[in-house]
């Protein structure tokens, strides 16, 4: 029953199922947990003869007439009208274009209303009221706290509403309670089938934060127990690789490197070092604000891997930016004699066989790729040090795919760099018991970006500033309106259109490039060294160039329709500039309309600190899209914040370790349904659970 298609429950048919399945909700138990978003309170009700003007109230009202429907004025709008009285006045309910609910509404019915009272010469009118049948005498189980959910188009709440409670009704006996009773008396937890009542209709406000603890807990606890389950196997079953190299050599290195390494660079270095001469293999997370020098502390890193007579590859999510880091590693290990690989899916096959066959042999260790790297066919033999760059890029499975590269029996040294924050709680919840480097220093001389908003009826002065950084030797980018990326085309005619502009118009007579994702690797590689030796004066670009490229000459970042970029990306593109000594700007060319990218350009104008622009994200766009916890691989979350949530992930990871500490692989009888809820949280996801 609980796994059965929603067309079994009551009032459900194909249509309003197809609607569901839209949302991801397809068998009763997805409906039991789709959780509402918030409760309206219905236990007040307001006699029609007191409403005031402008406020929300609800009612119990009798249906005076069938309701009419009819078109108004020449706009083609039309008009759904009813009348309803209650003992102590009567009124109007109107809906506009929804003419479906002329069927809905049958005369001499009782209605429980919702909605916001207005006046028309002098009629109370209540419009698009939410409404519900209710009997003749269930006026009191009409009230109390009703649910709302997340809907979608199309899909009435009260619909919703009904099919929810049809699967409580039909499915809630067979819950199976997946907690041990332990567990449950352990952390003051309620049974399942309560907790799922009561998180839907609650009895009291209590009530449902005592359900929602429990249901919260249970979601964080599916999630701790696989994690450090998988840690406990890791140290006992993997096998790492010592890489020991003495430390003279490794200052002579670092002696012929072309810039003073930071602070914050030598002591990352140094937990590189110590870890990469463990037996264990490293687990570490790399975070840096952009800018902040990553790159060269990945460069010792795989270092590391061909001094010791191994390999090392380093993964990047476009291929733009694994040439750059190409075009950087090169130049950093020429000096030492050392050789650097590019793979990509764009190369020709006799260069991705002549690659090949060159980490086959051994001519070359070190090798920067795209998700290139971890295609089948792809071996590199001797891999011993993974370098995963923009980590939420790439999900769990495309990190595992890159770490099982290498000999077999061995695990490489895995070193995911992020310039996204990751606060501690996150770090434990998702990434378990993940080491973590900050870079909290950044390369001396830099000068903050000096971050403008421009409204698109000034754009001119942009244009102005662009022209005048040329003048002065200096580079600018002008990235593109976003398009949608299954436009991808129109994307490509947005880029060329508005480099044909420039050229034509506003910025005529400067050298001005174009990149965007439709070029080939090579001609895209073309276009960039133009740029980075300043044969070109701007570049205009798609968001391509938005993670990592490093031109330290380019002093302006002109964004177009900046209020289609999320936050993150805005400042992974601001990022992009305030590389040299010189002072940079960026540009943001918007007319925001709403208040969330209102809100998005003013942090960008305010801070510049990638912790504070994440921590915004993350309330301006809730944790799940915030982290895209879906693309990184990891269970989504339903109900549990992990920023609200922080005490409760603590005891579901401390309950997780004492369970798995007593029986390693919870064999024991009582942990069969436990087992079951893992499987069903998790899903295909289970076995390729990684720490990082
Ligand atoms: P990110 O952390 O964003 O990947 P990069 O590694 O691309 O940053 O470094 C940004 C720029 O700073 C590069 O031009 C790099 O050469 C330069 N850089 C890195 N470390 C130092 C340093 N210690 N001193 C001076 N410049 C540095
Ligand atoms: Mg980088």
């Amino acid at each position: 029953m609980l796994d059965d298609a929603l067309t079994y429950l009551k009032g459900v048919g194909p249509v309003r199922a197809e609607m569901l399945a839209r949302m991801g909700l397809r068998t009763v138990r997805d409906l039991l947990y789709h959780f509402p978003v918030r409760y309206e309170d219905r236990t007040h009700l307001t006699p029609l003869a007191e409403m005031k003007e402008g406020e929300k109230a609800a009612a119990i009202v009798k249906v005076l007439f069938p309701a009419q429907t009819r078109e108004v004025g020449r706009s083609h709008r039309v008009l759904t009208r009813t009348r309803v009285s209650d003992g102590s006045g009567s009124a109007t309910l109107q809906w506009w274009n929804q003419p479906y609910r002329e069927k809905q509404i049958q005369p001499h019915t009782r209605l429980y209303i919702y909605g916001r009272a207005t006046s028309h010469m002098g009629n109370l009118v209540i419009e698009n009221p939410e409404f519900e049948e209710t009997g003749e005498e269930s006026d009191s189980e009409a009230g109390g706290l009703i649910p709302v959910y997340p809907a979608t188009e199309g899909l009435q709440q009260n619909a919703l509403r009904r099919a929810i409670s049809n699967a409580l009704e039909q499915g809630a006996a067979e819950l199976e309670e997946m907690l041990p009773a332990q567990v449950l008396a352990e952390n003051d937890l309620c049974a399942l089938d309560w907790a799922l009542r009561q998180i839907h209709y609650p009895d009291s406000l209590d009530n449902k934060e005592r359900a929602r603890r429990r249901l919260v807990f249970e979601e964080l606890f599916l999630l701790q127990v696989a994690l450090v389950a998988k840690q406990q196997r890791q140290h006992v079953e993997e096998l790492g690789i010592r890489h020991n190299v003495d430390v003279p050599v490794i200052k002579e290195m670092v002696q012929a490197l072309p810039f003073k390494l930071t602070g914050a660079q030598r002591r990352v270095m140094n937990e590189i070092r110590r870890d990469l001469a463990r037996p264990h293999p490293m687990n570490r997370l790399l975070h840096g604000d952009v800018g902040a020098g990553k790159t060269v502390v990945a460069a010792y890193a795989l270092w590391t891997a061909h001094m010791t007579g191994h390999q090392g590859a380093l993964m990047a999510p476009t291929e733009i930016l694994a040439e750059q880091h190409y075009v950087t590693l090169k130049h950093l290990f020429r000096p030492l004699g050392i050789d650097v690989g590019l793979l990509e899916s764009s190369l020709k096959p006799a260069e991705k066989r002549r690659i090949q066959a060159d980490l086959n042999e051994g001519r070359l260790s070190i090798v920067v790729g795209t998700h290139a790297l971890i295609q089948s066919g792809v071996e590199i033999p001797r891999l011993s040090v993974a370098v995963v760059d923009e980590q939420h890029r790439f999900g769990v499975m495309q990190r595992a795919a890159l770490r099982d590269k290498g000999l077999p029996g061995t695990q490489p040294d895995v070193l995911v760099m992020t310039a996204t924050p990751i606060p501690r709680t996150l770090a434990l919840t998702v990434y378990g018991d993940l080491d973590v480097s900050v870079l909290d220093e950044l390369p001396p001389g830099r000068h903050p970006v000096k971050t403008r908003h421009i409204k698109t009826t000034q754009r001119e002065r942009a244009y102005e500033q662009i022209r005048a950084e040329v003048a002065q030797g200096y580079q600018a980018y002008v990235v593109c309106p976003l398009v949608e990326e299954s436009e991808s085309l129109a994307h490509l005619t947005a880029a060329s259109a508005l480099a044909e502009q420039l050229r034509n118009n506003e910025l005529a007579g400067l050298q001005i490039g174009l990149v965007h994702g439709q070029m080939s690797a090579a001609e895209r590689e073309a276009e960039m060294e133009l740029f980075r030796s300043g044969m070109r004066d701007v570049l205009v670009s798609t968001t391509v160039i938005e993670v990592g490229v490093d031109v330290p000459r380019a002093t302006v970042m002109l964004i177009e329709n900046a209020e289609r970029f999320g936050l993150s990306q805005l400042h992974q593109l601001r990022g992009r500039v305030g590389r040299g000594e010189r002072k940079s700007q960026c540009l943001l060319i918007a007319d925001p309309r709403t208040d969330e990218a209102r809100a998005r350009i003013k942090v960008m104008t305010k801070t510049q600190n990638g912790f504070e622009i994440a921590e915004h994200d993350l309330n301006l766009r809730g944790p799940g899209e915030f982290y895209g916890t879906r693309q990184s691989g990891m269970p989504d979350f339903r109900i549990a914040n992990i920023i609200r949530d922080v005490e409760i992930i603590g005891q579901a990871r401390a309950t997780a370790r004492a369970l798995i500490a007593a029986d390693p692989h919870l064999n024991g009888p009582q942990f069969a349904p436990l087992h079951r809820g893992l499987r069903r949280f998790w899903g295909d996801k289970l076995d390729l659970v990684q720490v990082s």
